[in-house]
C-alpha cells in the first residue's frame, strides 16, 4: 500500500476478506469491513449482532480491535474516526457492493477511490504451499467424481438426472458446496456453458462434463472430462485427439517466466493446424483458488508473466454448433521443475458402453 500510495484499504465480505483475515462472512445489507492502512493498525467493523461471529474467526487471535455498530450509528463515521482518514487514495475490494462504494464516496469527500487488485490479486494471484496443498486435495476429490461418472451416465437418462447424481457424488467426495455441474450431450455440447437440460441422452452422443466444488478449506475444484456413449463416429474422434494433443502442448507450455498467451497459443496453434481454431471459442484458462475463476487468466491477449506457484486451468475445447463439442480440462500449477497437473483422471475420450 506504501509502494502504491494508497492510504486506507476497505475490504468487505468476499473471497479477500476471506484470505486477509480468514473470516467468511456472509455479505448482508448491514455493512462489514476490514480496514486497513499503512499508518496504523488494522480493524473489523461489523454489525453489532456480528462482534461474536466475528471474534470467533482467525482475526479475533490477531489482537486488533473488532468494532461493532449499533442500528442507529453510521459505519462510515466509525471508519472515518478510527482510521483518522482525512484525504488521499481509498482502494475497495473488487466485488464491493456498488451501494456501498457510493457510500464511502459519499462519506469521504476528498477520497480517490479506486480498486485494491493492484495490492490483494498480487498476494492471491502466488499461491502458498498450504493453498496447494488445499488445491491438490480439491482437485483429488472431483478425480474421484469423475471416476464415478460412468456409473450415472446412461442412455436414456436426461442431462438433469445426470447432473443430480454428479452434484450428490461432489458433496460425497468431500466438497461443501456444488458450485457448478455441466452435463451437455449431443449437440448441447457446443455450448461451453450449457445449462442441464432434460435432453435424454443417446447411444453416439459425446458428454462434456464440466464439475467443480468448494470444499471446507474454501478451496475449489474445476475439472472437464468428455465421455461418449459408445462409438461417437470417427469424424468426432479424429477432431478429439487433435484437441488431446492441444491441451498437452499448452499444458508443457507452462514454465515460470512463460507470457500467459504463449500458453494459449501451443494449443491454439496445434488446433489450427486442423482447422479446428475457428471452434475454439474462448481462452485457454484461468487461475483458481478461493474462487473459481480468479487472476491469471491464459488468453491469447494476456500479458500476464507466469511465475512458480501460481495455478491455473488449462481448458481448451472445440464447440461445432448443431453437432458436437468437446472440452479437456485440468487444474495446473507452475512449478520450478514445469507444469504439475493436479487432476489426474484420464484425458482420453471415456467410452462409456450401455
Ligand atoms: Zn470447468
Ligand atoms: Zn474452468
Amino acid at each position: 500500500m506504501q509502494e502504491l500510495g494508497i492510504d486506507l484499504m476497505l475490504v468487505t465480505p468476499s473471497a479477500d476478506l476471506r484470505y486477509l483475515i480468514g473470516y467468511n462472512a456472509i455479505p448482508l445489507e448491514r455493512i462489514t469491513a476490514l480496514a486497513i492502512s499503512p499508518h496504523s493498525a488494522p480493524f473489523l467493523v461489523v454489525p453489532r449482532l456480528e462482534i461474536s461471529t466475528a471474534t470467533a474467526s482467525p482475526f479475533g487471535d490477531l489482537g486488533w480491535e473488532v468494532i461493532g455498530w449499533a442500528e442507529n450509528d453510521n459505519p462510515y463515521d466509525i471508519i472515518r474516526n478510527t482510521s483518522g482518514f482525512s484525504q488521499g487514495r481509498i482502494a475497495v475490494d473488487n466485488h464491493m457492493w456498488a451501494e456501498r462504494v457510493l457510500k464511502i464516496q459519499k462519506n469521504f469527500p476528498n477520497a480517490v477511490i479506486e480498486l485494491a487488485a493492484p495490492i490483494i490479486g498480487a498476494i492471491r494471484i502466488v499461491k502458498t504451499p498450504t493453498e496447494l496443498d488445499f488445491l491438490r486435495e480439491a482437485a483429488s476429490a472431483i478425480d474421484r467424481v469423475h471416476a464415478q461418472v460412468p456409473n450415472v451416465l446412461k442412455v436414456g437418462r436426461t442431462e438433469e438426472e445426470v447432473g443430480r447424481d454428479i452434484s450428490e457424488l461432489i458433496l460425497a467426495e468431500g466438497h461443501t458446496r456444488v458450485d457448478f455441474v455441466i452435463v451437455a450431450s449431443g449437440p448441447n455440447a457446443a455450448s461451453p456453458h450449457h445449462e442441464l437440460s432434460d435432453r435424454v441422452i443417446h447411444a453416439g452422443d459425446p458428454v462434456v462434463v464440466d464439475i467443480g466444488g468448494t470444499m471446507p478449506s474454501g478451496y475449489c475444484s474445476d475439472c472437464t472430462r468428455t465421455y461418449s456413449m459408445g462409438d461417437p463416429g470417427i469424424e468426432f474422434i479424429r477432431r478429439y485427439e487433435v484437441l488431446q494433443r492441444a491441451q498437452e502442448l499448452s499444458t508443457k507450455a507452462v514454465h515460470n517466466g512463460a507470457i500467459s498467451h504463449s500458453i494459449d497459443a501451443a494449443g491454439r496453434n496445434e488446433l489450427a493446424k486442423s482447422d479446428l481454431a475457428k471452434y475454439f471459442i474462448h481462452r485457454t484458462g484461468h487461475g483458481i483458488g478461493l474462487e473459481t475463476h480468479e487472476e491469471p487468466y491464459v488468453g491469447e491477449n494476456n500479458e500476464t508473466v507466469i511465475e512458480n506457484n501460481m495455478v491455473f486451468s488449462i481448458e481448451p475445447g472445440f464447440y461445432i454448433e448443431g453437432i458436437h463439442g468437446a472440452r479437456i480440462e485440468d487444474i495446473v500449477i507452475c512449478t520450478p521443475n514445469g507444469p504439475e497437473t493436479i487432476n489426474n483422471q484420464t484425458r482420453n475420450l471415456v467410452i462409456i458402453e450401455n
